[in-house]
């Protein structure tokens, strides 16, 4: 069969770390095109266009320093140009920017390309909870699978050892994706509960933020769900994270999450309030906010001006301890 041609749809700090491992696959293995576009939301960086700076420096200086990218990844303005012919989709943009994504690239795709989307998040709106797969599949009509884990860009661009899950629905694409993914050091499980990865991944930015909130209070324990989710995040234990960053920073400043987010990621979206944010709208909307007590606090502390302190009342009346 004629080897696939891979497009990462998205360059900031988690699409160039995954453009790194991408690129260095499929120059390696005969099943994939060597040449692994990357679009790139294009921008001038220090007086050059980051296209240019990244197909001759190899490197995205803004979104993740310090890490070269190996050569047959190439950097592409036009999101049209950079998903021409491409068999395999990586769809990895903050989760805000999908839906203008799919609507640009509808008639440019080919039919039968397959996508995975690596984005945490979840669409809410007056229909229900839709999954970014979901509205991916929705507007472009292809097969989709998804990749998540614990993962913290910067770890994988070092080359930390770090493990991830791929959740695909179909067998028949799961070895394909596994192998253009998986190195020594990041490793893959693939498993068919694509919609449970995926949810997963989301849920889990929500309670990095509260985990870092809670970590300013007094010693808290944690709910055992909490627990487990908790140890999924990429806080405490690992200092990178974007939630951590900033939620550390609201609990000590008090200033807005947007205006932290500003001034702190350089141009990095942070998507755990934001989470917190359609989660809310849904389970409003299915009289269910009274259940997920720790999602609504994170809401209402990060958007809301509720007290961080309100954590405590919301373990003390815990559903689970009812
Ligand atoms: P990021 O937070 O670094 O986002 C910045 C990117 O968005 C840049 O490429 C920027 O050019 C682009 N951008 C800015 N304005 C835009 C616009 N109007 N339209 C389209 N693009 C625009 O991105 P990221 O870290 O690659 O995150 C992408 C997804 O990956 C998110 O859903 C995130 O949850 C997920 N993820 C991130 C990490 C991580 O460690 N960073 C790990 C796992 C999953
Ligand atoms: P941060 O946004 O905290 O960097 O984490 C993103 C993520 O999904 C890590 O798994
Ligand atoms: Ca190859």
């Amino acid at each position: 069969a004629a080897p696939k041609k891979v497009c990462v749809i998205g360059s900031g700090n988690w699409g160039s770390a995954i453009a790194k491992i991408v690129g260095a696959n499929a120059a390696q293995y005969d099943q994939f095109d060597t040449t692994v576009n990357m679009w790139v939301f294009e921008e001038t960086v220090n007086g050059r266009k980051l296209t240019e700076i990244i197909n001759t420096d190899h490197e995205n200086v803004k979104y993740l320093p310090g890490h070269k990218l190996p050569p047959n990844v190439l950097g592409v303005p036009e999101l049209v140009d950079s998903v021409k012919g491409a068999d395999i989709l990586i769809f990895v943009v903050p989760h805000q920017f999908i839906v203008r994504v799919c609507d640009t690239i509808k008639d440019h795709i080919k039919k039968d390309a397959v996508g995975m989307s690596l984005i945490k998040g979840i669409d809410a709106s007056p229909e229900g909870l839709k999954l970014i797969s979901e509205v991916i599949r929705g507007k472009l009509g292809i097969t989709m699978a998804v990749l998540m884990g614990a993962n913290i860009a910067n770890e994988v661009a070092e080359e930390k050892f770090c493990e991830t899950t791929i959740g695909c629905k179909d067998k028949t694409y799961g070895s394909m994706l596994k192998e253009l993914m998986q190195t020594t050091n990041f490793r893959v499980t693939v498993v068919e509960e694509s919609d449970v990865v995926e949810i997963c991944g989301a849920l889990k930015n929500i309670v990095a933020v509260g985990a870092v909130l809670l970590h300013g209070l007094p010693r808290l324990p944690l709910p055992p769900s909490w627990r487990a989710a908790a140890s999924l995040t990429s806080s405490p234990p690992a200092t990178g994270g974007r939630n951590r960053k900033i939620g550390e920073a609201f609990a000590r400043t008090g200033k807005s999450i947007e205006q932290l987010e500003n001034e702190l990621l350089n141009g990095q979206k942070l998507q755990g309030p934001a989470t917190a944010m359609e989660v809310h709208e849904i389970l409003k909307q299915k009289n269910m906010v009274d259940k997920f007590p720790l999602f609504a606090a994170v809401y209402q502390i990060c958007f809301n001006g509720h007290p961080v302190a309100e954590f405590i009342q919301c373990l003390q009346n815990h559903p689970e301890h009812k």
